[in-house]
């Protein structure tokens, strides 16, 4: 069943095109040449976080690759092929893991409820629960524990980024990319950068999952 929001897409589509060409007639033209992005952004699925929208970046200024609760699993070929992809052929220089505060995937990890096949790919985030269970359960506060599970998973999932070989010795051979931990506050529209150290957290990560 068609909607009105449905037909107004293609109209939307064709004033985007025409305003698009009328700025520079060899807008498409030049975007079908190829791609060179400089960052892969890895967020969620959200329809309220997209992601070239609030980062202000244009298009072919971004890799993007996004699932619920902006999860890096290592079981994942999805995602493993675009971290393989964006690294060895894009060459991008910068890994960036989003966030967002109000996320439904972490707040689903916290309940304990069944949400069927949901369940096994909210495991990835019940375990960053589980790992950092002792700082969790002392906040009192359910919105302020729900927001700082949100930024251990990014952090979490930005050590998963690390674990990758293709991450390990494109930065061994060339010193990029390094990757980077965002969290999305949709209250107020800003993005925060976590500040994440990535030539420590590679050393951590590395006394383990060293592969190059
Ligand atoms: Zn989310």
């Amino acid at each position: 069943m068609k909607s009105e929001k449905y037909d107004q897409i293609f109209k939307l589509n064709k004033a985007w095109l025409e305003s698009k060409k009328e700025e520079d007639h060899q807008y498409f033209k030049n975007l079908y040449e190829g791609q060179n992005p400089e960052f892969l952004y890895i967020g969620c699925s959200d329809s309220r976080v997209p992601a070239n929208t609030i980062t202000g970046l244009d298009v072919g200024d971004l890799f993007v690759h996004r699932n619920i609760a902006n999860v890096v699993s290592n079981n994942d070929m999805n995602i493993m092929s675009v971290i393989q992809y964006a690294v060895e052929e894009l060459k991008v220089k910068h890994i960036i893991v989003c966030g967002h505060y109000g996320c439904g995937g972490v707040k689903s990890a916290m309940e304990q409820k069944s949400y069927g096949l949901l369940d096994s790919w909210l495991r990835n985030i019940r375990d960053v629960y589980r790992h950092n269970y002792q700082e969790l359960s002392v906040i009192t506060d359910e919105n302020t524990r729900y927001d700082r599970l949100v930024e251990m998973n990014v952090m979490e999932q930005v050590e998963n980024v690390i674990k990758t070989s293709y991450v390990q010795k494109s930065y061994n051979k060339n010193g990029f990319p390094t990757v980077h931990g965002w969290v999305y506050d949709m209250k107020s529209g800003k993005l925060i950068d976590l500040d994440i150290n990535f030539e420590s957290c590679l050393k951590e990560v590395q006394k383990v999952y060293k592969i190059d």
